[in-house]
Parts: structure tokens; sequence; C-alpha cells
């Protein structure tokens, strides 16, 4: 078995683990596989041992690797801050996008989606610990924004995502998280039919899980080291 065939079976046995640990079914929670600065080979072993869905950060790697696995049916997912001037390319290769954080981009997003395809489906980056310097909307605004991107054609808004900041134990991180999903069950109460958690990556999956996350976006636990 190839080394990322084997991080993905441990990857899968500590998502079902913390879903053990949490009370949770362990199909409640997806798999992102977070390939940037890896190669398209990386890519297609991972899907020989089975993952389908990939998240890139950086849009014009991305758009290569897309261009070059395109016989395979993967599925992409942005992960990375969007430019507007890259909001073109992201609307015409990914299929979802987890950083929308502003009306602007969620509009240029709308508007410069082929008519071809499913609708870009769209979760909305908070920035939940308010860390300075970060992307994400502040949580007091998010409802609002995700009112108006509901509204939007070629969009399906499903739900939430966040990156905290690394937290100094498993419980602060886990605090973290679950105010993640207070506010997406207050966002389900106002209203929206929000069924996606983006949160937790190689680090801080358990405790993302025991938050309420249906996405983990794992990558260096997979792929290896970044350099
Ligand atoms: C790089 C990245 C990940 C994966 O991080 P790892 O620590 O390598 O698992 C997840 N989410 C986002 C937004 C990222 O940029």
């Amino acid at each position: 078995m190839t080394t990322i065939a084997t991080n993905l079976q441990r990857i899968h046995a500590r998502i079902e683990n913390a879903c053990r640990v949490a009370g949770r079914h362990p199909e409640s929670v997806s798999l992102l596989a977070v390939s940037k600065t890896f190669g398209a080979d990386a890519v297609a072993q991972a899907h020989a041992a089975g993952q389908t869905a990939f998240g890139e950060n950086y849009i014009q790697e991305a758009v290569e690797k897309i261009t070059a696995l395109a016989q395979l049916s993967l599925q992409w997912h942005c992960i990375g801050p969007i430019q507007s001037n890259k909001s073109r390319l992201v609307a015409e290769h990914f299929d979802w996008v987890h950083t929308v954080d502003r009306l602007k981009i969620a509009q240029r997003l709308s508007e410069q989606r082929p008519a071809n395809l499913a609708p870009l489906q769209v979760c909305i980056q908070v920035n939940v610990d308010a860390g300075l310097n970060k992307s994400g909307i502040a949580p007091n605004n998010a409802l609002k924004l995700a009112q108006a991107v509901a509204k939007l054609p070629g969009l399906r808004l499903r739900g939430l995502m966040c990156i905290p900041e690394p937290a100094p134990d498993f419980i602060a991180c886990c605090a973290v998280f679950t105010r993640v999903r207070a506010l997406f069950d207050h966002m389900n109460s106002a209203g929206m039919s929000l069924d996606t958690l983006s949160m937790g990556m190689s680090a801080d999956l358990e405790a993302a899980i025991a938050g309420g996350s249906t996405m983990v976006r794992v990558g260096s636990a997979i792929f290896g080291k970044r350099s």
C-alpha cells in the first residue's frame, strides 16, 4: 500500500473513533483531502485509495490539477482566500467554495458560474476567534450575509467554515468549535437550511468532531509535510 493510502486509513480510523467518542454516526463526517502544494500524482494516488473530494488553496495551482485530472471523477473544494480577479476561475472550475466572507465575492461567483454546471456549493467563512488580519466574517454578521447569499442564482448555500487559531488544549479547542456550531444552529432556527460545518484539520479534527463538524479538511496527515 502507498503511504497516502495508509495515511487515509489512519484518518478514517481517527474520524470513526472521534465519532464514537462524541456519540455520532461515522457517516455524519466527510473527509476533504487537502492537496495544496502536492502534485496531480498525489491526488491520483489518493483517488486510487478511494478518496474523491479534494481541497485546494491556491487557485492557479488548483486549476492546473483539475485540468490534468479531468478524466477522474473528483470533487474540488476551494478553501483558500479568493481575490476578486480569481473569482471567475473558481466559478468555472470548482464544485464547492468554503471561503465566502463578503457579499461582493458571492455576487461575482453567482454571475460567473456557468449555466451548464450544477450550482456552486458555498460555505461562509466565519472569523470565530476574531483573529486580526484573518479572513472570515464576524459571527454577528454571518446571518445577514447568509440570507443574501441564499438568494443568489448559481450558488447553493450549505453551511459555515472556520479556521480557528491553535488553542492551548483539547477543551479550549472544543469550545471554539462549539461556538461555530451554536451559530450554525442559530442560523438554522432563523430559517436557513444549512447542513455543512467545515471545521477541523490534521491537528484538531477530534475536537472539531466533538464540536459538531460535518467535514474535516485534512492535508499534512494524508500527503505529508508541506515544504
Ligand atoms: C492547509 C489547510 C488545511 C489542511 O491543513 P493540515 O494541517 O495540513 O491538515 C485545512 N484547511 C485550510 C483552510 C487550509 O488552508
